[in-house]
């Protein structure tokens, strides 16, 4: 009789990196939890850190922020 563990069905979920946004802890709108928010590696949005929803998104236009403000363009 064999005595298979279960570890073959471990799920080995890839790592993904990720940066905290904010330096003090906000409040989740979606589940009230403090979090500091994580953005992860290439998202453009900030995701509650104890339930995973986006609570931010950045809308960029060519997949970057444009922090050039002053280019001498007015309107
Ligand atoms: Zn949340």
């Amino acid at each position: 009789m064999s005595k298979d563990l279960p570890n073959s069905n471990v799920v080995d979920f890839p790592k993904r990196d990720y940066v905290r946004f904010y330096d003090d802890f906000v409040e989740c709108d979606f589940c009230g939890q403090l979090t500091r928010g994580r953005v992860y590696d290439g998202a453009q949005q900030i995701e509650c850190g104890a339930c995973g929803s986006a609570f931010f998104e950045f809308y960029t236009e060519s997949g970057g922020i444009n922090f050039e403000a002053d280019n001498g363009e007015s309107e």
